[in-house]
């Protein structure tokens, strides 16, 4: 057998201020030094691929740290650039793309879609296309149409990328040499947000969904969690049953599957604090220390990571024995660098993106630290992603360490604070611009963890997200959009 693999991904904010460019994509072609942490899936693609002694071709992956729509130029360009590899590669038995399933680019409502169909017309109707998608993604029925299996991560924060990346292998590759015969559907739970699956009742079902899975025909299961922040026609959560050979079975068990998820809704729907709850909460618990997560500001969800609505905050209050992760901001890092470890400098910091970044601060800080080249460990089943931050540095101002990146990224890990050699267990209050992925690590040193809905382009408060072009008829608009 011969097996082709490659992708695009990024994860779209239509309403984030900044466009995605080429710039912005981290590009890797056939024999490339690649950065840890980026090719986890392709890994996992290669080394199942070479454990049956079959061929393996890589053709492209490019990935963008999320943000606003990607330019048409880009993504024409880098997809036809895949495209001509696997022309190249043909012929091939099967394909393995690894894509997002939210990315949205200039005149392309739905770029995965848009790729899978390209791919189909060029390996034609007998070859595999398995897909590996992230759950906060929209799933089409073009795709269930086109492609011959989906599977999506199953955990938020998304800790299985590569034991995904094994059951989407085994399942395209079982169906490649003719023992199983894969039939997908997809149900329509009405409902969009954000939902964690370390939590109950959400825990339970995704553990249920791992044990049925390899049983009684069901090959497949994936909660399709959507993304919030993709004004599309097609956003919403859903349910997806892969099945082997049976599409009624499929459709039950996607249904089954999809209206318990739905019945969470409630439960799932955590309405996050406003600032000032937070900093109450916080300042109330008795024992440290206290997380609050910016939800709004995440970059992981296209943000730019450089508001200051919470920091000025904080300062205002007088809080102390406090961190804050991180703030994207590559001109005070050059100016802090500049002045060196231990120097006193009036800075102006964050506030550069826009409105939905608040004004910039005028602070007198003092540089603790500086780390070239700042790397984080980010927990996952099996070994650790090593990801970059760029040049960083720890600006202390009133009892606040405030770490400032030069590459926009999200805390996946307490690294970001340790690296300064700050002891995060003892500090009061640490505050992450992250939405989830900080969970992994953090929970481990947290006493409590707080949801926070700060202004932002990721407005936490789903019915606030300035939507346009969703039907809302679906949870939390209507609370019972199947009645
Ligand atoms: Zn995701």
């Amino acid at each position: 057998m011969r097996v082709f693999a490659g992708g695009i991904s990024t994860e779209t904010n239509t309403f984030s201020p900044m466009p995605t460019g080429l710039r912005d994509y981290k590009i890797v072609r056939p024999g490339d030094e690649v950065e840890s942490g980026t090719m986890t899936a392709f890994d996992q693609f290669e080394s199942c691929t070479l454990e049956r002694n079959w061929e393996y071709a890589f053709g492209l992956y490019a990935g963008a740290q999320p943000a606003g729509v990607t330019t048409r130029n880009t993504y024409e360009g880098l997809r036809d650039e895949l495209l001509s590899r696997l022309q190249e590669a043909m012929p091939v038995d099967i394909v393995l793309l690894g894509l997002h399933g939210a990315m949205v680019a200039d005149g392309y409502d739905d770029c995965e879609t848009d790729i899978i169909q390209r791919v189909r017309k060029i390996v034609g109707p007998a070859a595999k296309i398995g897909v590996e998608l992230d759950l906060h993604c929209d799933v089409t029925q073009s795709m269930i149409d086109t492609a011959d299996a989906i599977v999506l991560y199953k955990e938020y924060p998304h800790t299985d990328v590569a034991n995904r990346a094994a059951d989407l292998f085994n399942i395209v590759a079982d169906a490649a040499e003719g023992k199983t015969n894969p039939t997908m559907a997809l149900f329509d739970c009405r409902m969009i947000g954000l939902y964690l699956t370390p939590n109950e009742p959400l825990r339970s079902l995704v553990d249920d969904l791992l044990a049925r899975e390899g049983k009684d025909g069901i090959l497949s299961i994936s909660l399709v969690h959507c993304f919030p922040w993709g004004d599309v026609p097609t956003c919403g959560a859903q349910a997806l049953a892969i099945t082997d050979g049976d599409p009624q079975q499929a459709a039950r068990v996607a249904e089954e599957v999809g209206r318990k998820f739905f019945a969470m809704r409630r439960e799932l729907d955590q309405v996050p604090w406003s600032i000032e709850e937070a900093l109450d909460k916080a300042l109330a618990a008795a024992s440290a220390p206290v997380v609050i997560a910016d939800r709004a500001d995440n970059a992981g969800g296209g943000a730019p990571s450089d508001s200051t609505f919470m920091l000025k905050a904080m300062l205002e209050r007088g809080i102390d024995n406090a961190g804050l992760a991180m703030i994207w901001d590559p001109v005070a890092v050059q100016v802090a660098i500049s002045g060196g470890a231990g120097a006193n400098l009036d800075i102006r910091l964050g506030g550069k993106m826009g409105p939905m970044s608040g004004d910039p601060l005028d602070l007198n800080v003092i540089v603790a630290g500086i780390a070239e080249d700042m790397v984080q460990e980010w927990p996952q089943q099996g070994d650790p992603m090593r990801i970059p931050c760029g040049d960083s540095v720890c600006l202390h101002c009133n009892g606040i360490d405030i770490i400032v990146s030069s590459r926009r990224v999200q805390p996946f890990s307490p690294d970001v604070f340790t690296n300064f050699d700050i002891d995060v267990a003892s500090k009061r209050i640490l505050v992450v611009k992250s939405a989830q992925h900080f969970y992994a690590g953090y929970a481990p040193v947290a006493s409590e963890i707080i949801y926070m809905a700060a202004p932002g382009a990721v407005a936490p408060r789903y019915t606030e997200i300035p939507f346009k072009r969703v039907d809302l008829h679906k949870y939390p608009w209507v609370d019972d959009p199947f009645a």
